[in-house]
């Protein structure tokens, strides 16, 4: 897995020699890199680009120019906005341009994504047999608490009981999910009508394996969803070729402002599989009208054939704007050569923590590259106090409890000769003790 040569070790000169030879090193010139900082959270926050920045400001001065006619006038025009952002993002998670579309908010999209697919269950009110059990949502109890929270909040308003409803497989190890597990949850249950998983787990950083998870819950008769915000834009998805026989997961969601760089708060996106086309949105608004009668402005729903059902109200054109910028580079550069470069930027990380971080250390990242995102989990016992260190010397990572520091070197910015740096950096910490400087975390200000 690792080409480090021990006879050279890991010197400077090393990093250096590596990011000469990075054929996508070029990249870096287009992002605004915070001056003398290494800037390891880019799966929280990507940084701008000149591209991200080039498109938001064309669509500023259409506003200028424009006014009321951006919606038709504006190149691309402002209408189909989300739809044409979805054909941008289409090839990024491998499915067909008709089943992506830019809308909402990760969160908005989880709810109206679950709901819909609710709807369709026997035992939920709208569902062909309300007198049927009520079904369950397979989840993990490694989430993001958003998506519990948002599933949880569907179950109730068709007056069912989430803690019922909401089954979490559980983590053997705190870090990770076995995929065996979700397998024996939907052996053990027939009750499961929805399994979402994410694609890679926000704090360990493993990657679960999106085309087992469909095979399992399609044999079982449930309904695949994916929550993907921790890895759009930096492993190279199949979406529509998921399952055993290649039929495609169901439904996914997914962040914008993460290794997407397409900034704060940017607008999210989602998949639904065309076999879903038709079926009634949870939320549904004017913008996911059939675009063709939309401004006939009918008080009946007629919605569109595509996943652009699922948007809801107008498109936020100046947050959606730098997706169009921030996309081109991802596109440009290949999502192949993207993932590629991640894991061995990644690789190096982790050979780095391992040769030269005391016993302490641990990578809590599974070390395989099938079952590895974008980003490390290092865990130490002082975690948060090493974190804080880091911080004050120019690494921005970020902390998530109980004790991990999370590093992520974004692919399309991030030099070997930075990982260098964070590595060494907290070397010199842990060696001179500067983390016990800081207030342990129990403070309780997070
Ligand atoms: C970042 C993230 C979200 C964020 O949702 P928002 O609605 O954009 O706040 C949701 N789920 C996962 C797994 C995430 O990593």
């Amino acid at each position: 897995m690792s080409d480090t040569n021990p006879a050279t070790g890991h010197a400077l000169a090393d990093a250096r020699e590596r990011d000469a030879a990075d054929p996508l090193g070029e990249y870096r010139e287009h992002f605004s890199v915070p001056d003398g900082e290494r800037y390891m959270d880019g799966n929280s926050l990507g940084l701008a680009s000149d591209t991200a920045l080039a498109t938001l400001e064309r669509v500023v001065d259409e506003w200028r120019a424009l006014a009321i006619r951006g919606w038709e006038a504006a190149d691309p025009d402002w209408f189909h906005y989300g739809e044409h952002l979805g054909d941008l993002l289409a090839p990024l998670v491998g499915a067909r341009e008709s089943e992506v579309v830019v809308a909402n908010s990760t969160t908005v999209n989880i709810h109206t994504l679950i709901g819909t697919f609710l709807d369709t269950l026997p035992g939920t009110p709208a569902g062909p047999d309300p007198t049927a059990d009520p079904p369950a949502v397979l989840v993990n109890d490694l989430d993001f608490p958003t998506d519990h929270y948002a599933i949880r909040a569907q179950f109730r308003q068709r007056g069912l009981d989430p803690d019922e409803g909401l089954v979490a497989v559980e983590s053997r190890d705190g870090r990770t999910i076995d995929e065996a597990d979700i397998e024996a949850a939907l052996r053990e249950r027939d009750d499961v009508g929805i399994v979402f998983m994410p694609s890679v787990l926000y704090r360990s950083g493993q990657l679960l394996d999106v085309d087992r998870i469909t095979a399992a819950a399609h044999e079982h008769g449930a309904l695949a969803g994916f929550d993907c915000a921790h890895s759009v834009g930096a492993v190279d998805h199949a979406l529509g070729d998921a399952g055993a026989d290649g039929e495609g997961a169901d439904f996914a969601v997914w962040c914008s402002y993460k290794y997407l760089n397409a900034g704060p708060g940017a607008t999210a996106g989602l998949y639904v599989h065309e076999r879903h086309h038709g079926t009634t949105p949870a939320l549904a608004g004017w913008w996911g009208n059939d675009k063709s009668t939309q401004f006939d402005m009918r008080h009946t729903y007629d919605q569109a054939d595509t996943a652009g059902a699922w948007q809801i109200g107008t498109v936020p054109m100046l947050s959606s704007a730098p997706i169009e910028g921030a996309t081109e580079l991802v596109r440009e550069a290949g999502i192949e050569r993207v993932r590629e470069k991640s894991l061995a930027l990644t690789d190096y990380l982790i050979d780095l923590v391992d040769d030269r971080l005391g016993d302490d250390f641990s990578v809590g990242t599974p070390r395989e590259h099938a079952r590895r995102g974008g980003h490390v989990a290092i865990e130490h016992p002082e975690g948060y106090r090493v974190s804080e260190a880091l911080r004050d010397r120019d690494v921005v990572v970020d902390f998530r409890p109980p004790n991990v520091v999370r590093v992520c070197p974004a692919p399309l910015y991030t030099r070997y000769e930075d990982v260098w740096h964070v590595i060494e950096t907290i070397q010199a910490i842990v060696e001179s003790d500067a983390h016990r400087e800081y207030e342990p975390r129990d403070g309780g200000v997070t």
